[in-house]
């Protein structure tokens, strides 16, 4: 079988995402980027996650030719490989429809950082994409979505904010691998539900201080990071 340790990556990642609560039913889907091979294994379309087998996740080349696999890959695999080309660090993309990031990105409003465990993970409010037009819709709709991702990094850095709303549907999440993207998929959930929760209990609200924004940012991510365990990369 290719690409087997990705192949199984990706479906570990993807049981996570049920496992957290963050996917109902089919919804959401994980992929991952072998960037040595140019070859991108994510979950089929439509098939229900506790019958997910390695050899049912979906390789396809960076232009969406399906090299191995005997399914349909998830519809949304062409968001999965603008992402890919664009942000050249990323190893892994987690899309799903969990609720509060969901409504969030229906009510076309970024998630303000109220608190550290927002800045911990996202050096930033998670930005909402443009709406796409009739043109877009109607045409090729998956990777519309991606450009449009793409853009509202023009000035963000993906690797500093792995996390983006789409406008009207729901989050995209990234990181430097495919449980990595799951994980912070899992917190962007985390965060929404408590962004929408702080401003139910105190509308006024004011974002995090810049200062105490950076000092959680930067403990966990970064050249001077300290949080954790020193790992074989950090000594
Ligand atoms: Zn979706």
């Amino acid at each position: 079988m290719l690409l087997r340790a990705l192949r199984e990556e990706v479906l570990s990642a993807n049981l996570e995402l049920v496992r957290q609560g963050a996917v109902l039913y089919t919804f959401g889907n994980v992929s991952g980027i072998s960037r040595q091979d140019g070859l991108v294994a994510i979950k089929p379309s439509g098939v229900a996650y506790e019958k997910l087998t390695p050899e049912q996740i979906v390789v396809s080349d960076l232009n969406g030719r399906i090299v191995d696999g005997k399914l349909r890959p998830s519809t949304d695999l062409r968001t999965h490989l603008e992402l890919y080309k664009h942000f050249p660090n990323i190893g892994g993309v987690a899309h799903t429809h969990s609720r509060a990031a969901a409504a969030w990105a229906q009510a076309q409003r970024p998630i303000p950082c109220f608190g550290t465990t927002h800045a911990d993970y996202f050096d930033g409010p998670i930005p909402v994409t443009a709406p796409l037009d009739v043109e877009q819709i109607s045409g090729d709709y998956e990777k519309a979505t991606g450009i449009a991702i793409c853009e509202t990094f023009a000035q963000l850095d993906p690797d500093a904010i792995p996390a983006v709303l789409v406008a009207r549907h729901g989050p995209f999440c990234w990181g430097p691998d495919a449980a990595a993207a799951a994980h912070n998929a899992v917190i962007l959930e985390y965060v929404a539900e408590m962004a929408y929760r702080t401003l139910v209990v105190n509308p006024g609200i004011q974002p995090l201080a810049r200062e105490l924004h950076d000092k959680h940012f930067s403990r966990r991510h970064g050249p001077n990071a300290y949080y954790g365990q020193i790992t074989a990369e950090r000594r």
